[in-house]
Order: structure tokens, then sequence, then C-alpha cells
């Protein structure tokens, strides 16, 4: 490659008293007094309807801090012919130039619109500024920025000629237009699931997540200033199961790149089974769903080093990650000492609105989360088979916030320690020292999924075994640390099984979806 290999954006550690945690608290207060009125964005103007839904602040359901407009299915027909419009223009105008919108777009992040797109995510999505920064602002910079070098490479990277005859790939876009699907956990992947396919070529209908809209509507005000034509990226809110239906009937469709939950990727892979007859090319299919990630713990392992893994493991950004340390299976012989620590952490942890930045644990997304996390809760409280040995607490009375909780169970098949909850709910079941080998089965046969998990041990041939017996169970595998917190360019992200494609997420093997390619023979 003859440009310089991108860098990860540092993050900033927003040290109490810190001017950086000063402006952005103070940007998050200014915010919280607007009363937005946010348009979806078709062809590159804003799209008002006469149905407004008021947006809600996870950590206060009853401020007001105004209102989307939502689209019907007309609004689905103008994105879509928006983006087929703009198709051609914005292929013909080559890889460099796209590249350069989105480079800008990564220093407008990373300068001018930090805080903005910081607080954003803190009022609508209720990080803390931590986790707002490591997710809005860090790595969605890296996403910009890793895909541009990586697309930089896969243009650069060309069969040499030889003999008279000259080879050479052309990265052709998809011919049709893309659909973007995203979840409102990480306004990063919000923001590269529509930009990477749009970098190489191709036009996109975006739907975010309606629990989303505030962060999304600053990434489409950030890429119209970098520069980004009218109709690239149709950002639209309508309602989710008609959406998915008329896109995926369209004889356009050429791509999904979808994040978000099993049960909806799944019914969105029928449907476009159901409709292949009618498409012009086989759709491409990428998507990133659930995940019931694991921590196994060895008898050598770090009682203390395996504690804060569980804690930061399941309980940042309340355990709404994808990749969240759900289940965790420990050696009798050190449950003792990682209790306590567990035990010592979580009194020490506090929870309340992001606005005080000292408050590591946040709301839970809405209504329909606190009362799963209520439930899987209450029914530990009362079965035989578990026990809540830490937290417990839901309290809606302001906010939806659940304390971050362990349940206890001897029951390996017990439901938590079974179903994705995507929230702050870990499960821990205790092993027998000797039943190592057979837990490292159980582990792996727990769940349908395979996203993250985590081996902690210091004995080098444990770390082998697991290695060996997990190895189709992480798609993202980590040694004696938590299974959270992949960082773009370094631990390309995604999951198998149910889990997803496993098309990694920040990485070319993800790009190289979004391309048709031509080969081209020369002879001279
Ligand atoms: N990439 C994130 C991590 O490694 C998780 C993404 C997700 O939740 O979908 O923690």
């Amino acid at each position: 490659s003859q440009v310089p290999f991108a860098v990860n954006e540092p993050v900033r550690s927003y040290e109490p008293g810190s001017p950086e945690v000063k402006s952005l608290i103070a940007t998050y207060k200014e915010m919280w007094k607007e009363k937005f009125e946010i348009p979806m964005i078709i062809d590159g103007k804003e799209v008002k309807t006469d149905t407004k839904v008021q947006l809600q602040s996870p950590q206060d359901h009853k401020h007001d801090f105004g209102f989307y407009y939502k689209g019907d299915m007309q609004h689905v027909d103008q994105a879509i012919e928006s983006a087929l419009a703009a198709r051609q223009q914005w292929n013909d105008l080559g890889w460099e130039q796209r590249a350069a919108i989105f480079l800008k777009a990564a220093d407008l992040i990373a300068g001018p619109y930090r805080d903005r797109l910081n607080a954003a995510t803190m009022i609508g999505q209720s990080k803390n500024v931590h986790q707002a920064e490591i997710d809005a602002a860090c790595e969605f910079i890296d996403f910009l920025r890793f895909n541009v070098e990586f697309m930089t490479e896969m243009y650069a990277e060309q069969p040499v000629s030889d003999n008279g005859i000259w080879n050479r790939a052309e990265y052709r876009p998809l011919e049709g237009f893309c659909f973007a699907v995203t979840p409102f956990n990480f306004t990063a992947i919000s923001g590269n699931l529509p930009t990477c396919m749009a970098m190489l070529g191709n036009v996109v209908v975006w739907k975010p997540s309606d629990k989303q809209v505030l962060s999304a509507k600053i990434i489409m005000d950030i890429l119209d200033e970098a520069g980004l034509p009218a109709g690239v990226i149709n950002m639209i809110f309508t309602p989710g199961k008609e959406t998915a239906e008329k896109v995926l009937a369209h004889r356009d469709f050429a791509g999904l790149h979808f994040t978000g939950s099993t049960s909806v990727f799944q019914s969105m892979w029928k449907q476009i089974g159901n409709n292949i007859q009618d498409y012009k090319s086989y759709p491409r299919i990428v998507g990133e769903t659930g995940g019931k990630d694991f921590i196994m713990v060895h008898p050598s392992a770090n009682a203390k080093e395996v504690a804060t893994a569980m804690v930061r493991g399941a309980f940042e950004y309340q355990g709404q990650k994808c990749s969240a340390a759900s289940r965790a299976y420990i050696p009798k012989s050190l449950w003792n000492e990682v209790k306590e620590v567990v035990g010592a952490q979580l009194k020490t942890v506090k929870m309340g609105s992001p606005e005080d930045p000292s408050n590591f644990v946040n709301a839970v997304i809405d209504k329909n989360s606190f009362d799963k996390c209520k439930g899987y809760i209450e029914r530990a409280q009362e079965s035989a088979d578990a026990e809540v040995i830490f937290g417990g607490k839901c309290d809606d009375s302001t906010g939806w916030f659940v304390e971050p909780t362990v349940i206890l169970t001897e029951n390996p098949k017990y439901e938590s320690v079974c179903e994705e909850i995507f929230g702050p709910i870990l499960s821990v079941y205790v092993y027998e020292d000797a039943d190592w080998a057979e837990t490292l089965k159980l582990v792996d046969e727990t769940s349908p999924y395979s996203l993250t998990g985590s081996i902690f041990a210091k004995d080098r041939y444990a770390v082998a075994e697991a290695y060996k017996a997990l190895e189709n169970a992480a798609g993202n595998f980590y040694i004696n640390d938590k299974p959270t917190g992949a960082v773009v360019g370094q631990q390309p992200f995604g999951g198998a099984r149910a889990s997803g494609t496993n098309d990694k997420a920040g990485s070319k093997m993800n790009l190289l979806r979004w391309v048709s390619v031509r080969s081209v023979k020369e002879t001279f």
C-alpha cells in the first residue's frame, strides 16, 4: 500500500474535571434542553410527515426532547428510487473521490462533531461518557479510516501482466441498491453499515433503529457536510416489517447489511429466498445477530482478573452489546474469591443518568428491555434452580434502570444461562475443578450462538485445550481478557452459527462482500 496505514483514534480519558469532560457534559446539557424535530433524509432532502413520534431518553422517559417524523411505504419507494437515480454518477466518481468524503467525515467526528455525536449517543441511547467515546467517536472514526485504507489496498492489488497478457480485476459496486438495517446499541455500527457499502460505489437505503434516530440524524449531517452527494445514502424511519417486505421484493435489491436480532435476520433471509427468482442478481446477505457470550475460567486463572472481566464484560453499557459476557463458568476452587471481588466491585458501581460521568451504569434502552430484564430477575428470585446473588433491583420511576445482576445457578440449562437477554444480567455456573473437560463441552453446546467468548487460564495446556474445544464457539475469542471491546483494525468483529454470517465488520473481508468483480483479460 502506498498510503500510511490508518491508526486508531486515541480514546479520550475524560478524567474528572478535565476540559474534555466539561465540554462534553456542557454539550449534553444544551442538547437535553433542545426540542429536536428529526426528518428522514431522502435524495438529500429533509422529509417530514404528519406522523410525529416523541423522542424518549432511556434515563428519563417523561422528558420531552422533541420528535421524529415517521414515514410509510411511499417513503420506502422514494428512498429506493433516489438511491437508484444516484447510482451511476456516484459510481463514475471513482474511489479516490468517494474515499475523500469519508475521510473528511472521520475528521469532522474527531474534531467539531465529537461532543455532539457523543452527547446524542448519551441522551438517546443512555451511554456514559466512556462508552459513548469508544463507540460514537473512536469506533466510528476507525471504521471510516480503516475501511478507506482497506479499500485502497483492494484497488491497488492488481495481478501482474505476463507474456503479452494483462489480467486485471475491476471492483464494481453491486448492480442495484443496498439495504442497511442497524441497531440502537452502537452509533458506530449504525454509521459503518451504510457508509462502508457506499464507499465502494454502492447506493443505500438505510433504516436505523427507531431508538437511535438522534445520533443517526447527526451522522447524516456529518456526511452531508463532508460532501456526500444526494441520494447515495437515504435514511428512512418507517415500520420495520413492512419496510423489509417492500425493499426485499424489489428487483434491484442487491445486498443486505444487517445488525440486529437473530429472528429478524432469519425472517429477512427467508423473504430473500422466496423472492430469489425476481432479482436481477443474487443479493449479498451479511448479518451480525445475537450472542450468548461466555467467560470460561480454568483453576489456574487469576481470580481478580476474572472478576474484573466479569463486571466490565457483563455490565458495561448495561450488557447491551452482542458481545457482552452473559454466562460465566467458574471452578469451585476459585469461586469464593471471584465472588468476593465481583461483590466488592459492584458495591462501588453507581447507577444513574449519564449526565453524571461517575455513573458507570445507565438505563436500558426502553420499556420492553426493562420488562424483559425484570422478568428474568423475578423468575430467578422465585426459582428453586437459581439465586440472585448481586443486584436485582429494577426502578422505572424516572428511567429504565436495572441494577447489574448476577444469577447463580446449579442448572447449566437454566433459562438465563441459555437465552440472550441483552441487559445487565450475568449468570454464573460453578463447576467441580475435575470437570474442566466436560465443562468445556457444556460451554460449546449450551447456546446456538457463536459470537464472543473468553478463556481465563495461566496453564498453557489448558489454554490450548480450550482453544481447540471452543474453536467454533466464538467468532471473537479472547484469552485472559473480557469478551467485549473489539477494536477496528485489530480484532475484526463478527460471529458464526446463529450469531451471523461472520463477515467481520471493519475488515477487507467485509468490504469484499459489497463488490462484484469484473475479471478482465486483455491480450496484446
Ligand atoms: N463490537 C462490539 C464489541 O466488541 C460489539 C458489537 C455489538 O454489540 O454488536 O464489544
